[in-house]
């Protein structure tokens, strides 16, 4: 089966025409190897001894009694290896450049968890690695640049317009469009040009494979309502990917909310933005009357993205997904519930998950048995979190 270049409306290739050539060649590498048994079976392998799955899927005793309502099982991608579910497509997609003869990877990165999980796996394959990062966000995230140095990777700091995700994004295609023969450009989320979001979304679906026979197997039956946060999209993707068809079950994307959707300081892509173009491919986009994109906000660092993947608009216009946000101080409050209740500290991202389900609980009934993915740990986001909590 060819893998699709559009969802719905969404999607596509607005890129130079230079790396038009780049994207047919991983198409049809990936057409080809994603069916083939040695690349399964060394993917497979990876997965289990180097990232550490299956992840678990935990149910929450403490949790879902003191909310009094559903049963809730937490997907556990805080566990797998460099801390959250990026590694997964990390992984594959360094194995597909490794296939197609790269010889050396480039990747932009915004909070750093991209970056860390691309120089992880290119050190694995002792592959050469460049992580473009904004100036600004490499002074905020250090444990992270620290962390991508220390795996052997070059970060490149880009000094340009805002200084963040989006200017290291121009910069990281920039070199892609340059040195499109020999380098493989990773990227982050169910997001780009095609053939990426549908590339990002399989490698990321053995979340949700994984969950589909877990819950089966604890609870004989499948779950209500699957939540997860959106940033670019690809732990939500990757979660919901095979629960899609089956209509009965509700699936809950969380924006980011920032300080709220009315002081235009949010991440909240699907409920604010419109129809545009970002990295490579047209989907919602935050941006202003000129189609300049406009800076994201969130106290995580990775939900602070200003588009969405292209197939959550598309699930957006069809009402398959749900999506909603939440504020950063509702996603705080479900850091430290979360952190206190069953002594696991959830990257900020994910909070934005739990509170959804704290804020909305009046919604469910003692019949309801969700799934929260919770994409990462957080110990990334304790001095955030000591600061805005003032433990320290
Ligand atoms: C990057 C990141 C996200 C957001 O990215 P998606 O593509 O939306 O999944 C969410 N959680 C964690 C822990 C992350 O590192």
């Amino acid at each position: 089966m060819s893998i699709p270049a559009r969802f719905g409306p969404y999607g596509g290739r607005y890129v130079p025409e230079t790396v038009i050539p780049a994207l047919d060649e991983l198409t049809a590498a990936y057409e080809s190897l994603r069916d083939d048994s040695a690349f399964r079976s060394r993917l497979d392998d990876l997965l289990k001894n180097f990232v550490g799955r299956p992840t678990p899927l935990y149910f929450t005793e403490r949790l879902s009694a003191s909310l009094g309502g559903p049963r809730i099982y937490l997907k556990r991608e805080d566990l797998c290896h460099t801390g959250a579910h990026k590694i997964n497509n990390t992984i594959g997609q360094l194995l597909l450049a490794k296939q197609m003869g790269k010889t050396r990877v480039i990747a932009e990165t915004g909070a750093g968890q991209h970056g860390v999980a691309t120089a992880a796996a290119a050190a694995l394959f002792g592959i050469p690695c460049a992580i473009y990062m904004g100036e600004k966000d490499i002074g905020r995230q250090e444990l992270n640049v620290v962390r991508m140095k220390l795996l052997g990777a070059e970060v490149i700091p880009v000094s340009s317009g805002s200084r963040t995700l989006k200017d290291a994004m121009n910069d990281a295609i920039r070199d892609w469009v340059t040195n499109v023969e020999n380098t493989y450009y990773v990227i982050g989320s169910v997001a780009g040009p095609a053939p990426y979001p549908a590339i990002v979304r399989e490698l990321q679906s053995v979340i949700g494979r994984e969950a589909h026979a877990q819950i089966q197997e604890a609870e004989g039956r499948l779950p209500t309502e699957l939540i997860a946060c959106v940033g670019g999209g690809s732990n939500a993707m990757g979660l919901f990917a095979p629960f899609l068809d089956n209509e009965d079950i509700r699936l809950t994307g969380v924006e980011a909310g920032g300080e709220g959707l009315d002081t235009g300081k949010h991440g909240a892509s699907i409920e604010r933005g419109q129809r545009g173009v970002l990295h490579g491919s047209l989907s919602y986009v935050l941006q202003d009357a000129y189609g300049q994109i406009l800076e994201a906000h969130s106290i995580s660092a990775g939900l602070d993205y200003p588009g969405v993947g292209p197939e959550h608009s598309f699930l957006h216009d069809q009402g398959r997904v749900r999506y909603d946000s939440v504020t950063d101080a509702e996603a705080l409050s479900a850091f430290t519930m979360l952190s206190e209740t069953e002594g696991i500290i959830p990257a900020l991202e994910s909070a934005h998950a739990i509170a959804y389900l704290v804020k909305h609980i009046d919604r469910f009934t003692g019949e309801d048995l969700i799934i929260v993915n919770l994409s990462g740990r957080g110990d990334k986001d304790v001095y955030q979190a000591a600061r805005a909590l003032e433990l320290l």
